[in-house]
């Protein structure tokens, strides 16, 4: 017996990004087909190709350290759609604010934000009907965090998106460190 679609109540697709080949994920929630970009570092016309082909109208743009091929053109693309930016932690501010310089360096568009909502541990993100538990793991960068759904099926970090258990009607993961 196969699942109807409004049973996997969250999907994700993997599109790697920038010539660090990061891994951005979009992530969405099947029941209103509202999504976010988690860390868009680069690549946005990739990017929004993908959403559009997925059918998946973003809703924000979602970053979990300020590392440039995580979010070197996360500004521009919360500009060019007209969305908010949530994460990193704030003490990944000094990366931020290097974007700029540090993409000349990568070959990546970087250019500062300032993110419509700094996250720190405890905080809760939601995405259409779904709602994600925010965890600051400073390690990697000073702020870096992730979010797990409430059954702690999937998480995502600052190195990966992956899935601790089965969750049926989902694009292949990947990890990577970056
Ligand atoms: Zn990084």
């Amino acid at each position: 017996m196969s699942e109807a679609p409004s049973s996997q109540p969250l999907r994700a697709a993997i599109i790697p990004v920038t010539p660090l080949q990061q891994n951005c994920s979009l992530i969405w929630c099947t029941r209103t087909m509202r999504g976010a970009f988690v860390d868009p570092g680069g690549d946005l016309p990739k990017l929004k190709a993908a959403a559009e082909q997925m059918g998946v109208t973003i809703e924000k743009i979602l970053v979990t350290h300020g590392h440039i091929d995580h979010c070197g053109s996360a500004g521009i693309l919360a500009e060019e759609l007209g969305v908010p930016i949530e994460g990193p932690h704030e003490e990944d501010l000094f990366w931020i604010a290097r974007l700029h310089e540090d993409g000349q360096k990568y070959g990546v568009p970087g250019r500062p934000f300032t993110p419509d909502r700094w996250l720190e541990d405890g905080d809760q993100v939601t995405l259409g009907e779904l709602t994600f538990d925010v965890r600051h793991c400073p390690g990697h960068t000073p702020a870096m965090s992730f979010s797990t759904t409430p059954n702690r099926s999937w998480r995502w970090s600052a190195t990966s998106c992956s899935r601790a258990r089965s969750a049926a009607g989902t694009s292949p993961a990947a990890t990577r460190s970056s």
